[in-house]
Parts: structure tokens; C-alpha cells; sequence
């Protein structure tokens, strides 16, 4: 099948981190940009990358970036005033690179906000280590220093791609609900679009269903992506973007008193903490309500009125069902109070059956609730592209459409993927997606209950996030 090139990329391409989603996503580039193949080099201190790229001919700056070295190193890859900076590592500062990047002309983009290493366990204060605030360092930033070079934050498949399903999701309510909205031109355009369906909140609903044949070993956290960036924000307080349809508080939530307020975070870890949610394969499930910057960005961007005191905003938050066997990695984890001591990521060919099922559920309207998302199985993905499993590619694919619309849009400045043009960024990702689909619902968090133990719910309202919130 011919493959389509979206353009010319002038001068270096450097990615940084070469783990799971670094090795997926140099393919795409490969197949969808021009470029000098001289030019392009990859920077990460991990011996085990180095062979890989030496068989494919690729420079490999073996080192980790650090607060001290980046300034220098990226400033001696990018000395013409272009290029790309694809950022796909851990322990690397988001922030700090995008700013410098946007310094030396160069477009940059990210998956994650990510601090530099430490940032995660050595901060004791746990409102500093939300999503929130790491985010809100990047928003000031923008609104410090508006245009200029376009850095795109957080473009992965959440947060990422699932902003561009809500946008998608919201067009289909409305043709469902006989409304025929037009598409909304502008952010509060949309906030309003989504009040009128009568949205109430989106979880990010996802199952992984990945597995492969050999049982997980003991003490091996297993994961289909990065372990180490599961493990970070799994420790990272739980964290969601607060609607104004909520009418009960819970007992160890907390709101931040600078910044957008649109969210809140729980004292507890994401990865312990349990929601009642509905992806299309299970139907109801727990998820796992791990933060994550979509739950704050997506709340905040369909905010209505002054964000002190809106009129409108919906509930989002991530609704998590990892594969099995990081389940159980995270239940030995949290039982034994440390951390593994080998970790290890599904290979494509090891995975013997599943899929990674990622969509948007937008809920409290009058069809209920619609899941909209993507259900790439693994047997799927490994025909589209080499070296990633589902979970993989629905991220490389989003860096890729967010890197399309970068080259295409190059003076947009600082950009979420909530601010990005949806319908060109699918068109680009959609045919590594494998089945995109639209699903309605009757379920409700009311509903998957147990009789013999009765929770204190409010039927009033399903919606609720204190009916969510699994006790
Ligand atoms: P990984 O753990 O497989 O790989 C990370 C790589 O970064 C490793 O190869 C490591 O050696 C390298 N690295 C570590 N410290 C570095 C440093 N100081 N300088 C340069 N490189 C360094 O992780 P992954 O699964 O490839 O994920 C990469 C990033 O993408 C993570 O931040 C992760 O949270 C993020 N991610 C985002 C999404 C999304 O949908 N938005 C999904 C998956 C992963």
C-alpha cells in the first residue's frame, strides 16, 4: 500500500527515548516524512538501544539529558535554527526542553509533561506532584509567551488522541440527537456545544486485553508500555477535572488554590483507586483512576464561564483497566510497599491474543452514554507497523499526526491536543487505529452493584462522581 509523505522536514531530527514508543514511532517517521537521513539521531543512555540503531545505521547519542547537559547538547544537535525534537523519554523535563527548543527554532513534541528525574518520589508536598501543577507550569509558559514556535504538549493516545475523540464524539451525539450542530469553530464554541448535549462528564475508558502465554513471573512488573512511567504516575496522587454537575465532595479530595482550577486530586495513589466504568468488550469494569493531563486539559478546554465560578464544566478523569498481568503487577507492588525489581513490556510477537480498546465514554445526556474510541487488537497492529504492540501504536500514531499538523501549523506556539485541529490530526492517525467506533450505552454506574452490601449512592443523579468512585 502506497504509504502518503506529509511533508519536508528541514535540518536535524532528534528524538529523544528510545524505549516502547521511541521505537514505534521512528518508523512512521521514516515512512511519512522527507528528511536527511544524515540528520536524523537519537539520544538515550540505554546500552540496549544502541544495537538496534546501529543495525539501522541511525547515530545514537548515548547519554541521559540532565538539567546541567541539555542546554548544551541540544543546543550543539540544532545549531541552524530548525528541525524537529521528538520527545519520548522518562526523567526529561517537558517544559525545560520545549522552551529551549522554541529558543533554538526548532518544533518540538511530547506525549507526557514530564520533570526531570526525581521529580516523582522525592517531592513530598502531593499537590506539587499533580498532573495539575506540572501542567499549569506549561500553561503559564504559553501565556507568558504566547506564538512563536509550535511545541505540542502531550501528544500521545492519552493524553493525545482521545481529545480529538471527544471533539469527534461530541459531532456524532449531536447528528444522534437529531441536532445537526454545526462543528464549532472556536474552544468556547466547543465548551458550549458540549454543554448543550448535555454532557455531563468523559471518562478515558480503556482495557487492555494483551497477554502473552508464559504466566508473569514473580516479582516482574509487566506492562505494554513504559513501567517506569506507569509506576510514576500510578504513585502520582489520583487526579480529575471537576464538573459543575457534581453536587457531593469527597472526604480526601483537594482543590488547588492557582491556576485553571479545573481539577481536583485525591489523597491517595491513581493506581489503588477504583472507578465503575464501561468500555464495549467488558461492558462494566473497574478502572483504575490513575491521573493524567487529558483529565485536566479536556475539563478545563469545555469550561463555560469564568473557570473561578463556570457555568459549565464537565467531570473527566482516566478510567484505566491496564492488561492483566500489570493488575497483578501493580497488586503485588502496592501489597509489598516496593517496587519490582526487573520490569518488563510485551513484545509484539510475544503477545499472543488481545487488544488495547481506548475511547472517550461522554455520559449524563439523553442517549445515556457513547463510548467512541479505537479497538486496535495486537494481531492488527503488528500488520501496520513494526516494533510496537496496540497499545504502542495508538501512541506513535497520535506523534505522528501531531508532528503532520506541527509542520503544517509551525508558528501556532504552545498547543494541547484539545487546541489542535481534530479531523486533520484522525485523518493522519486513523488508518493505524484498526476499527474506530461509535457505541451508546444503557449502562450506569448505578447499575453494577452488589445487593448483599449496600453503598452509600446517590440515585438521585448516576452521574455522580461519588457513584463512580468505587468504595
Ligand atoms: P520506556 O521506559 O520504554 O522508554 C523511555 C526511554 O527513555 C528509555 O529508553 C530510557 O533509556 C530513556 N531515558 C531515560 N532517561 C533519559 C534521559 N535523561 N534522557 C534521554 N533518554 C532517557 O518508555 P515509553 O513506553 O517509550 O514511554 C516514553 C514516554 O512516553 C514516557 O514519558 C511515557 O509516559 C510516555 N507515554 C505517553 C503515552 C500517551 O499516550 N500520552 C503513552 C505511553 C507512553
Amino acid at each position: 500500500m502506497a504509504q502518503p509523505v506529509y511533508g519536508r522536514i528541514d535540518g536535524p531530527i532528534v528524538l529523544i527515548g528510545y524505549g516502547s514508543i521511541g521505537k514505534g514511532t521512528l518508523p512512521l517517521i521514516e515512512r511519512h516524512f522527507d528528511y536527511d537521513p544524515t540528520q536524523l539521531s537519537v539520544i538515550d543512555p540505554n546500552d540496549a538501544t544502541a544495537p538496534l540503531l546501529a543495525e539501522q545505521g541511525i547515530t545514537h547519542h548515548q547519554i541521559a539529558l540532565t538539567e546541567g547537559n541539555y542546554r548544551e547538547i541540544l543546543g550543539g544537535l540544532f545549531p541552524d535554527g530548525c528541525g524537529f525534537c521528538v520527545n519520548l523519554s522518562v526523567d526529561t523535563s517537558s517544559l525545560d526542553l520545549m522552551k529551549l527548543c522554541r529558543q533554538l527554532g526548532v518544533l518540538y513534541i511530547d506525549t507526557v509533561v514530564e520533570p526531570w528525574a526525581g521529580f516523582y518520589f522525592e517531592t513530598t508536598d502531593n499537590a506539587q506532584r499533580t498532573n495539575y501543577a506540572l501542567r499549569q507550569r506549561v500553561r503559564d509558559e504559553k501565556a507568558a509567551n504566547p506564538g512563536g514556535v509550535t511545541a505540542v504538549s502531550c501528544c500521545g493516545a492519552n493524553p493525545g488522541m482521545v481529545s480529538w475523540f471527544v471533539k469527534e464524539g461530541l459531532m456524532i451525539l449531536s447528528r444522534d440527537l437529531g441536532r445537526d450542530d454545526p462543528v464549532p469553530a472556536d474552544r468556547a464554541g466547543w465548551a458550549r456545544l458540549m454543554q448543550n448535549l448535555g454532557v455531563k462528564g468523559v471518562h478515558i475508558a480503556e482495557r487492555d486485553t494483551q497477554a502473552r502465554a508464559k504466566p508473569r513471573p514473580r516479582d516482574v512488573f509487566v506492562n505494554t508500555w513504559s513501567v517506569e512511567g506507569f509506576i510514576a504516575e500510578g504513585f502520582q496522587p489520583a487526579e480529575l477535572g471537576w464538573g459543575t454537575h457534581e453536587t457531593w465532595f469527597p472526604e480526601n479530595g483537594n482543590r488547588h488554590d492557582t491556576g485553571c482550577q479545573a481539577g481536583i486530586w485525591l489523597d491517595r495513589p491513581g493506581a489503588i483507586t477504583r472507578v465503575h466504568t464501561w468500555c464495549p468488550t467488558p461492558g462494566p469494569q473497574f478502572g483504575f483512576l490513575v491521573t493524567h493531563n487529558e483529565a485536566i486539559s479536556i475539563s478545563d478546554y469545555y469550561t463555560v464561564g469564568d473557570p473561578a465560578a463556570p457555568d459549565f464544566r464537565p467531570t473527566c478523569h482516566y478510567a484505566y483497566h491496564p492488561c492483566d498481568d500489570a493488575v497483578l503487577s501493580l497488586h503485588e507492588m502496592f501489597g509489598a510497599g516496593r517496587q519490582q525489581q526487573s520490569h518488563e513490556i510485551l513484545e509484539p510477537d510475544e503477545i499472543m491474543t488481545g487488544s488495547d480498546e481506548l475511547g472517550v465514554l461522554l455520559y449524563g445526556h439523553a442517549k445515556n452514554a457513547l463510548w467512541f474510541g479505537s479497538r486496535l487488537s495486537n494481531e492488527e497492529a503488528k500488520t501496520l507497523a513494526p516494533h510496537q504492540n496496540a497499545t504502542g501504536l495508538q501512541v506513535t500514531s497520535a506523534v505522528l499526526a501531531g508532528m503532520v499538523w506541527a509542520l503544517e501549523n509551525p508558528q501556532a506556539g504552545i498547543v494541547e491536543t484539545d487546541e489542535m485541529d481534530h479531523v486533520r490530526c484522525l485523518e493522519v492517525q486513523r488508518p493505524y487505529l484498526g476499527p474506530v467506533e461509535a457505541h451508546y450505552t444503557d449502562w450506569t454506574p448505578l447499575q453494577d452493584r452488589w445487593e448483599h452490601f449496600p453503598e452509600d449512592i446517590d440515585d438521585s443523579d448516576p452521574w455522580q462522581f461519588r457513584n463512580v468512585l468505587a468504595t
